[in-house]
């Protein structure tokens, strides 16, 4: 059974059966599909929705080595047609369910199509965290957003709110303070986590303004976003302020909507554990990038993770099996 690629050139076919399936086409799928075709393995990429993961809701990345400064869309771009370049097959398809038989694995796509593979990357990253605070969900797409690069044009001249004190939401307020009027960093401390490069950044900027020790309540208005109920979390003092719109950057949670959860060890937040090879404890069965439980998501760590993942896999199962058969075929003549 053979299949198209969307996005790509019609006359490319993807086969039934690779050594590799990536579940996920952000820097650590990108990798490690760069790695298994390196090594000799055939790799399947499997992303649901765009190549590049979060990457490509970032603006601007300045600690990639090799850039000193690049856009998100673009770094995610030139690793595609890296891939690629090498042989690497892509499908765009959302995957259900994923199960491990003693021999392959099988990939199921939403679309009933099914791959099979000797090795599995779940490289399926995180999406962003909800506030969980009445309004959220009724105003997402009319003044509440996760994504500043995506958004942002329509707060020009405007006053907004960016929730959050981590990476992600001090360089993504340094992004709007050049589109919008006022950008007001809610952070329910009063030190940001974010790395202090970013917090200078910030600092430095006039129109980032910081409202401390506060979360949001509620969000309110009518056909869109008109104000924040804040509570100031020392004094418990509730306060209604006037805002256009809202950025929320509050963490990320893991995507394993597709997994059977129990068959994997995981943190307390559900991020994937792993051995030092990034291999789960299912055999053949790794976790790389953003899912994985770990200290440091960057993208540099993740394109590391893909590395060290389909490396593991070409010499463990992929040349082993080979190394097999050949034995096998040996005996035959
Ligand atoms: P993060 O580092 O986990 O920060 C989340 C922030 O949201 C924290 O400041 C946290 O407050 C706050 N928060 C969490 N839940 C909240 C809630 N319910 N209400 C209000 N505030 C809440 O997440 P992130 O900024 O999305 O970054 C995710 C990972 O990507 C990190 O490892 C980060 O370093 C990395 N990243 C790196 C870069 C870069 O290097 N250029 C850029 C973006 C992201 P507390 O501080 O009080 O916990």
């Amino acid at each position: 059974m053979f299949f198209n690629v969307e996005g790509q050139n019609k006359k490319d076919k993807l086969k039934e059966f690779y050594d590799v399936i990536i579940i996920g086409g952000g820097p650590a799928g990108i990798s490690a599909a760069i790695y298994a075709i390196q090594g000799g393995a055939s790799a399947l990429v499997i992303e649901k929705a765009i190549e590049g993961g979060q990457m490509n809701l970032t603006d601007i990345v300045e600690n990639y080595p090799g850039f000193k400064s690049i856009k998100g869309q673009e770094l995610s771009s030139l690793m595609k047609q890296h891939a690629v370049h090498f042989g690497a097959e892509f499908y765009s398809g959302e995957v259900k369910e994923i199960k491990s038989e003693e021999d392959f694995k099988e990939v199921i796509i939403d679309n009933g199509i099914i791959f099979k593979s000797k090795t599995l990357m779940i490289a399926s990253g995180s999406n962003p965290k909800k506030l969980g605070v009445k309004g959220e969900k009724e105003f997402t797409s009319k003044g509440v957003s996760y994504c500043a690069s995506c958004d942002g044009h329509f707060f020009k001249d405007k006053k907004v709110a960016v929730i959050g004190g981590g990476n992600t939401a001090v360089e993504e307020a340094v992004y709007l303070s050049n589109i919008a009027r006022e950008v007001y960093i809610i952070h329910r401390r009063d030190k940001l986590r974010a790395d202090k490069l970013y917090q200078e950044r910030a600092f430095e900027k006039e129109n980032i303004k910081f409202i401390w020790n506060s979360v949001v309540e509620e969000i309110k208005g009518k056909e869109k976003v008109q104000s924040l109920v804040l509570k100031n979390v020392k004094t418990g003092e509730l306060k209604e302020e006037l805002f256009d719109g809202v950025f929320i950057f509050v963490g990320l949670v893991p995507e394993t909507s597709f997994l059977d959860i129990n068959n994997f060890e995981t943190d307390e937040y559900g991020f994937l554990i792993t051995d030092k090879n990034m291999e789960t404890r299912v055999k053949g069965i790794y976790a790389i990038g953003d899912i994985r439980h770990k200290e440091i998501r960057q993208i540099v760590t993740a394109v590391a993770d893909g590395a060290i993942a389909s490396s593991h896999a070409v010499r463990e199962y992929i040349n082993e099996t080979r190394n097999k058969q050949v034995k096998i075929d040996k005996i035959e003549i």
